[in-house]
């Protein structure tokens, strides 16, 4: 029997079209789109599509939108063998992470994908993607291919989608996985790291469609005020908050910056320390740099993208748990988007 494979098309660059009169790119619907694919006919897939009424630029993507495409696949998850989300390439690992996280105990794959040239060019990377993407879908057929997660493929690899970071705007290879490689490579034979893949789930599947607004992110940065930090971490309504540090988790040792963080923390704010680095892993600790903030309580996201990370603690934060389960939870690997302290040593 052939693979069934629903599609949703949300928009991206990959269903652009040029505006005659500024010139800037703005999305098609679903219908100019697959003109521009005929090779979609000829898969050997039951393929079914919905699109977003209004397609959308990535960048205009919320938690609204999360909810929207968590609900489509909700409601088609019996119907189908695996999901094919067609999405803009600049918040695209936001959504892989967010996803991840609100779509519990998978037994099917979830891929996204898009491109970096609409694939109305005759150069487009678009029409590679989509199809590679579609054929990994229904690559689940074979039974040794246990695909039961969030995915992204893009630039010839299918990668676990809450490991994902657009890093380029310019190769069509985008987006990177530089903490976990990738879970399939594309050639002319589709080569699956078999090990690398997540078991899927045989408990019932479960939609979590919370998420929750009030987080924020904070980068360091040399000369970084104290007037700039307060009055961010002051911010009415914070629950939670992403540090951006230097290296394996490093920060100013100026006291006032410990103290404002341990402030927060006491009253109640979730304080995660995420790396500037795109590669590696927070160490709290390691230095002296980053004693004070293991001691004001700040959390290590290990080697969580910062889209994982802050996805993560828009998830945990909206379960209603106590400050200590999110704590406990958020340093646990849940959908595979860390690699447990266990394994680093
Ligand atoms: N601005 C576009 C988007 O994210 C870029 C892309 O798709 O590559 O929707």
């Amino acid at each position: 029997m052939r693979a069934r494979v629903l599609m949703i098309y949300t928009g991206g660059t990959i269903g652009m079209t040029e505006d005659p009169r500024t010139k800037a790119l703005i999305p098609l619907n679903f219908n100019q789109l697959s003109q521009h694919v005929p090779e979609l006919a000829l898969m050997d897939l039951e393929l079914s599509v919905q699109a977003f009424d209004k397609p959308i630029d990535s960048s205009d993507v919320d938690v609204s939108t999360w909810v929207k495409l968590t609900g489509i696949i909700r409601d088609a998850y019996n119907d189908y063998d695996g999901f094919v989300v067609l999405h803009g390439t600049d918040t695209m690992a936001y959504t892989a992470s967010a996803l991840s996280f609100m779509l519990e105990n998978l037994n099917k794959p979830v891929i996204i994908t898009g491109s970096q040239l609409p694939i109305g060019r005759l150069r487009t990377d678009g029409k590679e993607n989509l199809i590679s993407a579609l054929e990994v879908a229904g690559s689940v057929k074979d039974s040794r291919n246990k695909l039961g997660e969030v995915l992204v493929y893009f630039g010839a690899h299918l990668f676990r989608g809450n490991r994902t970071h657009k890093y380029n705007t310019e190769d069509f290879e985008a987006i990177e996985s530089a903490n976990l490689p990738p879970l399939a490579s594309v050639g002319t034979h589709i080569i699956f790291n078999r090990h690398l893949m997540l078991e899927p789930s045989s408990e019932p599947f479960i939609v979590h469609q919370e998420m929750e607004r009030n987080v924020g992110v904070l980068k360091l940065f040399p000369g970084i005020s104290q007037a700039f930090v307060e009055r961010l971490l002051s911010t009415p309504g914070l629950k939670g908050l992403i540090l951006e540090t230097y290296g394996a988790g490093n920060a100013p040792s100026e006291p006032w910056l410990s103290c404002v963080l341990a402030e927060k923390v006491k009253m109640g704010m979730v304080i995660v320390n995420v790396t500037q680095c795109n590669k590696g892993f927070v160490e709290q600790g390691r230095y002296q740099t980053s004693v004070g903030l293991s001691e004001a309580g700040v959390i290590s996201a290990a080697d969580m993208t910062m889209e994982a990370a802050l996805t993560k603690l828009m998830y945990l934060l909206a379960k209603g748990f106590s400050l200590e389960e999110v704590k406990r939870y958020y340093v646990e690997s849940l959908r595979g988007e860390l690699t447990s302290y266990s394994k680093l040593v």
